[in-house]
């Protein structure tokens, strides 16, 4: 079946279950296939720099165990995890505090497939969740595939908002709403690049447990900081850290180690625990031995704390790149964040301009980013886009930057002259990223 324009129909279209109305891909895909060409800056991508890995430790890593141990790294295994895996996790959770049981451990397929889970096991259609304004793509990507009411609660520049945090939720109970959880990326915020100081992650664990809410703790950047946001030399200090039974919080090893592996884990409440394991083994069976007991042997025989070192300094390294160069050329109205660490800095364009109109001139003075509006589920955020300083060297951030700021200001000039208009529109607001996005 074909359209009048020659375009194959899906035939299916009428058999989708509801839940699939809310999966869709997002007009600017199409320009992120652009984007990744050799010629363009991309500050659009989550990716982590893997070429700073020691690729030599991790390939006699992989030929030992495989070697020694291949029998049990290439079968099925537990749905809940490598029991030797989840104790080594609770080493790595200790860097922020907690001292959680390995029993209480579900290790998935990268820490978004725990976000299915969470969300699989606590929310009916129309259950609310409230989540920071902007929020991560991937979740916001989860929550509608549940058909979840999503909302968003503002931030400022240490997070999430608490008074605004307890107004929305007394707002949703009024209107009859069933509200559920509270989803938080407290460290080093994707997209938002802010950081929760220790008196307002009290706060928000405060409110959640008057409120009887599940808080889910999202902290793939946790051990990615750079300057001390109020926990000194530490790591910020987990929420996790302060209530076993009311957080379920997420952990990842896709920016420690590797995320092509695809290793996370939930550190759930023991009986969320169990309900979680049950779920996982519906969607995956067990999550893969072998990679598994490759970041097991990794953590085991590497120096894995100087490995996260070598990270940090690289996006240390970048992130100041980033924020020098934007503080050089971007033209008066248009502001920032300046990240502590993790991937990302949040920017604001100048009153009146469209972050997503704009990225097509953007792609075609060679350099990406990602249009804020792919963080919200309302169709706002188009003053805003994410800028991603992981994956380029500083020398093609600055150049990126430079590009960015031409096209600014060129906008700039237009909207004074012709008005502000838009080009380009995006109904289908947040969809499931492109691995690249994430
Ligand atoms: N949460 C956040 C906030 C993220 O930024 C990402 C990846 N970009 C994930 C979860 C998922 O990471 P992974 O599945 O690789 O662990």
């Amino acid at each position: 079946m074909t359209d009048a324009h020659g375009n194959r129909l899906d035939p299916w279209v009428d058999a989708y279950a509801t839940r699939a109305r809310g999966m869709t891909a997002s007009e600017i895909r199409a320009l992120f296939a652009v984007a990744s060409r050799p010629e363009v800056v991309s500050l659009a991508g989550g990716m982590p720099y893997v070429s700073a890995l020691n690729l030599d430790a991790m390939a006699d890593t992989i030929s030992d165990l495989v070697r020694t141990r291949g029998t049990q790294a290439l079968q099925y295994g537990s749905g809940q995890g490598d029991a030797v895996l989840r104790e080594q996790i609770g080493e790595v959770m200790a860097e922020v505090g907690i001292t959680g049981h390995p029993d209480d451990i579900v290790v998935t397929t990268g820490s978004q497939m725990a976000l299915d889970l969470v969300t699989r096991v606590f929310c009916d259609p129309g259950d609310v969740v409230f989540v920071e304004a902007p929020s991560y793509v991937g979740a916001l990507g989860v929550f509608r595939a549940y058909e979840c009411t999503v909302i968003h609660v503002p931030m400022d520049d240490e997070g999430l908002q608490p008074v605004a945090l307890a107004e929305a939720i007394g707002r949703a109970r009024a209107q009859g709403l069933r509200p559920k959880m509270i989803y938080t990326i407290p460290s080093f915020h994707n997209p938002g690049g802010i950081t929760q100081g220790p008196q307002r992650r009290r706060d928000i664990l405060d409110i959640a447990q008057r409120e009887g809410l599940l808080l889910l703790e999202d902290d793939p950047y946790g051990l990615l900081g750079f300057d001390d946001v109020g926990f000194g030399d530490a790591p910020p200090r987990a929420i996790r850290a302060d209530d076993a039974d009311g957080v379920v919080y997420l952990g990842s090893f896709s920016k420690t180690i590797a995320s092509g592996l695809r290793v996370g884990w939930a550190l759930a409440p023991h009986g969320v625990r169990e309900k979680l394991v049950l779920a996982a083994e519906a969607a995956v069976l067990c999550p893969s031995n072998y990679a598994q007991m490759t970041i097991s042997s990794y953590l085991a025989t590497q120096p894995w704390r100087e490995q996260v070192k070598v990270f940090r300094e690289t996006y240390r390294e970048r992130r100041d790149a980033l924020l020098d160069e934007l503080t050089r050329q971007m033209p008066e109205g248009t502001t920032w964040t300046h990240p502590a660490g993790g991937f990302y800095s949040w920017l604001t364009l100048p009153e009146g301009l469209d972050a997503t109109a704009m990225l097509p001139r953007a792609v075609a003075a060679l350099v990406a980013y990602v249009p804020g509006t792919g963080f919200y589920v309302d169709g706002s955020g188009r003053q805003h886009m994410r800028l991603s300083y992981c994956y380029p060297e500083p020398e093609r951030i600055r150049e990126g930057v430079r590009r960015l700021a031409g096209v600014i200001e060129t906008e700039v000039e237009l909207a004074a002259t012709f008005g502000t208009g838009h080009t380009l529109h995006d109904p289908a607001g947040p969809s499931t990223p492109t691995p690249d996005q994430a």
